[in-house]
């Protein structure tokens, strides 16, 4: 018997039985369309299915092109289209998976001219207004629908889920506000739901009885205007009489002002919101977002919430994520820490996705699997991410690795990041990096600053560096004053910050300290004070809330720029300044998807940001700059410096002293917009080339 009896368990859907309760949620990777022919995405699947999940939904295709999520964006419309599929469904097939195509038609987030929504209400985040749908449109959409589910059938896919959540099409037909419709598909909500259960019942006769079909609901809209908790129940009976034989659940709409799936949102905050659809019918239902963990995936099963659970980024962290937790390994899953970096960050910028933990997620053709041809003899300096990833990378390739880390304790800067309020993730990356390391049986040397000489004399075949990085110390008159202090005394806890604080440098370690000084660490941990923060009704008592607490005041903003419907908190625990050089908007670097969030967060705890300084002197009186040549002066108890790091290359230099050529990797190689990603990265494809 397994602490994971419930996950491992099979579970009937329609005719189809699951080998287990873990489900691949569909996310877009960008393979779809940058890539093709379809191999990496073929490869990237059936890694995944060999990984023992239970099932994979693909990412979304729309039916037809007024629907695509961009130009060029996924479409299944056509049997030329078939073959692409089909490369896909056999390595999954092959693999002893299964998988179904997501149907997703955008609606009003397409973002194309000629895009169409039930009302001509154009959503904030898209530039382009929709064209109000007309009856004889409705009708060919539904049969669109109907038809790239038999193109789904006919190329080797086990069934279909129809994307009616977050937002897009069939979202914006059930909710009041955005359809305003006054004929047989607008008005009541009976009306306003008509589109999806037609929808349901045209692809359910398409694809017969066998096939698996899944309905994606909007567990819970927190966009005003949105449906009760009470009405998406009553949606749901409806679906499941339909013909659905699983409803997988949403959260949020996309123009949502309020978080739903960074890490600082608690793991399964919405499990109410899911509970609600799972006591209103009796097929199977899954959960979805912030599931990271086998845990917590079985407790939601055990206590009743979903009978499955559906993990997108979990699976590109780590595609054994299921096999491990059958063989009882869940302390070796590398696991997912939310912070959508090198995901959806990169497909905003329209790049392909790959993870901040895994840089072989797809890339699985490019990071091929096995070991080297002669194993080595490899000294790793360095305990931090760069030195762990490729230290476990290496081990993995039969290398004989010995790492050696000058601190008592491995995770160099991730043991900054992870007591950051919201960052609290990180803690699973150090868990993953030291089991793999003990099970791989890499040679851990805490607290040993090894020098050239020691490493000349071991007689290395390769050494490799990862000695990260020193703190920049700007040159400020006063810069040596006793109230100046580095973001590393800050976030080691090493001085007792005063009151009234100043950052010099708004990168993303200024804006890390920021959120240390004034940030609220529950908030991104206990559920109930997440809501309060950003102004959730889990319960969704209200009509047309949405579930949100101040629906006057709520703006439909978009995610990268930003209202909220945050509450004001406590007074502030601080007052702090943020300053910067640059005369733009603090932030411009932060992550597409998570920096609005930061941002919002640090306003209600009123921060105060100030571009265009120019530093003149640090003193007893505090921190002198000018703005436009006037100067001011910030009475404050302490200055951190966050200005930025260098290259930490004593040890390289030393060695090339005795000329011994070392690698570099991480921060000691580039110091300059150095972060986990790229350190992982580098790590990751120096031990594959060893
Ligand atoms: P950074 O991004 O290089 O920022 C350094 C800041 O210091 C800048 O705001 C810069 O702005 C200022 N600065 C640079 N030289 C200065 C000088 N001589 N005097 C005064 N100010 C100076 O460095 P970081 O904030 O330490 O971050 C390091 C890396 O870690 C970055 O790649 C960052 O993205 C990453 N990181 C990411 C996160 C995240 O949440 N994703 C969190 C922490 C760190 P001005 O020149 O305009 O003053
Ligand atoms: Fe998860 Fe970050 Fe990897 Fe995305 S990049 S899958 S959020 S760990």
């Amino acid at each position: 018997m397994s602490i994971f009896d419930r996950l491992l368990t099979p579970l009937a859907v329609g005719q189809t039985v699951l080998p287990n309760r873990m489900v691949m949620g569909a996310m877009h990777t960008r393979l779809e369309t940058l890539d093709r022919p379809h191999a990496r995405l073929a490869a990237f699947y059936a890694a995944r299915a060999a990984g023992e999940i239970g099932l994979i939904l693909s990412g979304g295709f729309s039916p037809n092109a007024e629907g695509v999520m961009e130009a060029g964006g996924p479409l299944f419309d056509r049997a030329e289209q078939l073959d692409e599929h089909r490369a896909v469904t056999r390595a999954v097939h092959a693999a002893g998976g299964k998988i179904v195509l997501q149907i997703l038609h955008a609606g009003r987030y397409a973002k194309v001219p000629e895009c169409v929504a039930p009302s001509a209400i154009k959503a904030r985040i898209n530039a382009w207004t929709p064209r109000a749908l007309s009856l004889d449109d409705i009708g060919r959409t539904i049969a669109d629908f109907a038809h790239t589910a038999a193109l789904a059938v006919e190329a080797g896919y086990d069934g279909v889920e129809i994307m009616g959540s977050e937002g897009y099409l069939i979202n914006e037909f059930a909710a009041a506000a955005t359809n305003h419709r006054d004929d047989a598909y607008g008005g009541s909500f009976d009306a306003r739901i008509r589109f999806a259960l037609d929808v349901v019942r045209a692809v359910r006769e398409r694809l017969g009885a066998a096939p698996m079909l899944i309905y994606r609901i909007s567990s819970i809209d927190l966009v005003e205007g949105g449906l009760s908790g009470a009405e998406i129940a009553t949606f749901a009976q409806r679906v499941e009489a339909a013909g659905a034989d699983l409803i997988n659940t949403g959260v949020g709409w996309h123009e949502s002002a309020v978080p739903t799936i960074a890490a600082s949102v608690p793991r399964a905050a919405w499990r109410e919101a899911i509970r609600n659809v799972k006591r209103a019918v009796s097929i199977p239902v899954m959960a979805s977002n912030r599931i990271n963990m086998p845990e917590v995936a079985e407790e939601l099963i055990a206590s009743g919430v979903a009978d499955c659970v559906s993990m997108a980024r979990p699976l590109l962290a780590d595609p054994e994520f299921a096999k491990k937790t059958r063989l009882g390994l869940a302390d070796e899953i590398n696991t997912c820490i939310g912070c959508n970096q090198a995901c959806l960050d990169r497909i905003f910028t329209e790049r392909t996705a790959t993870c901040l933990v895994n840089p072989r997620a797809g890339r699985e053709i490019e990071f091929p699997e096995g070991r080297a041809r002669v194993a080595k003899r490899v000294a790793v300096v360095g305990g931090g991410p760069a030195g762990m990833a490729f230290a476990v990378n290496a081990a993995e390739r039969g290398h004989a690795v010995t790492l050696y880390e000058a601190a008592p304790r491995l995770g160099g800067q991730l043991n900054m990041a992870k007591v950051v309020p919201g960052k609290a993730e990180f803690n699973e990356t150090l868990r993953y990096f030291t089991a793999r390391l003990a099970k791989l049986g890499v040679d851990v040397r805490l607290g040993e600053a090894v020098s050239a000489a020691a490493l000349a004399d071991a007689g290395y075949d390769e050494i490799v560096l990862a000695t990260g990085v020193t703190p920049r110390v700007p040159d400020i008159a006063g810069v040596d004053h006793p109230k100046v202090v580095s973001y590393v005394d800050v976030l080691t806890g090493k001085v007792d910050v005063g009151a009234r604080v100043a950052i010099i440098g708004a990168g993303g370690m200024g804006f890390d300290v920021a959120e240390y000084l004034l940030g609220d660490g529950r908030e991104s941990l206990d559920p109930e004070a997440f809501f309060r923060a950003w102004g959730v009704d889990i319960a969704n008592a209200g009509a047309g809330t949405g579930g949100l607490t101040k629906v006057k005041n709520a703006t439909n903003a978009t995610n990268a720029t930003n209202a909220t419907n945050a509450t004001n908190p406590a007074k502030p625990r601080r007052s702090v300044h943020l300053l910067q050089r640059k005369a733009e908007a603090p932030g411009k670097g932060l992550g597409k998807s998570t920096g609005w969030i930061l941002k919002a967060r640090l306003r209600r705890a009123n921060l105060v940001t100030i571009s265009g300084a120019a530093y003149d002197a640090i003193d007893d009186q505090g921190l002198h700059y000018r703005v436009d040549g006037v100067a001011q002066t910030l009475a404050v108890d302490h200055v951190v410096l966050c200005a930025g790091q260098n290259a930490n290359r004593v040890l390289f230099d030393e060695l090339a002293a005795r000329g011994i050529h070392a690698k570099l990797i991480g921060g000691a190689d580039v110091a300059a917009e150095l972060d986990a990603l790229r350190a992982i990265d580098q790590a990751t494809r120096l031990a594959v080339e060893l």
